[in-house]
């Protein structure tokens, strides 16, 4: 099964996201804050190559110089689904052969960075993550609404609620 990143990270936020995204249930094209995320990734760090599709399954943001994998975020309110998809990012390359250590989230509108290191006890809970995620997916029916303050700004939020 092929993982992505937004996968990766949505089985951190809530696990019916994740089975909703995976089911190519999309509601992201005209979510506001899906948008202003798109907006926010065009106009910064316009002078670096973004988006780097690799092995047609992960899609970074941008690695500077190939050592230092950067994730573009607009806010740090989820900041443990974005450390964890970074950390993803580093394990899917460096299973592929592609040893980078090190990994960037940046907030660009709060001026604020976080570095992200993979341990080997990280790579340990991705591989147990990765083998739940699939169980996740091939679920019948979508695990249960979560009822959290995130749903408010989530894209699924009318699908979930109305
Ligand atoms: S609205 Fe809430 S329950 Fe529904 S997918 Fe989003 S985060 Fe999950």
């Amino acid at each position: 099964m092929r993982v992505t990143g937004a996968m990766f990270y949505y089985y951190f936020v809530c696990r019916r996201k994740l089975w909703l995204f995976a089911h190519d249930l999309r509601y992201e094209d005209t979510d506001e804050n899906v948008v202003l995320g798109r907006l926010l990734d065009q106009s910064s760090y316009e002078r670096e190559t973004k988006h780097i599709m690799i092995d047609g399954t992960v899609n970074v943001d941008f690695i500077q110089d190939w050592t230092i994998l950067h994730e573009v975020k607009k806010s740090r309110s989820i900041e443990e689904a974005s450390i964890w998809q970074a950390k993803y990012y580093l394990y899917f390359l460096q299973e592929r052969g592609i040893e980078i250590k090190k990994a960037i989230l940046d907030y660009p509108k709060l001026r604020k960075r976080q570095k992200v290191a993979l341990t080997q006890n990280d790579r340990a809970t991705i591989q147990c993550t990765l083998e739940d995620i699939e169980k996740i997916i091939t679920l019948r029916t979508a695990p249960d609404i979560i009822e959290q303050p995130i749903c408010r700004k989530c894209a699924y939020f009318e699908y979930c609620y109305i």
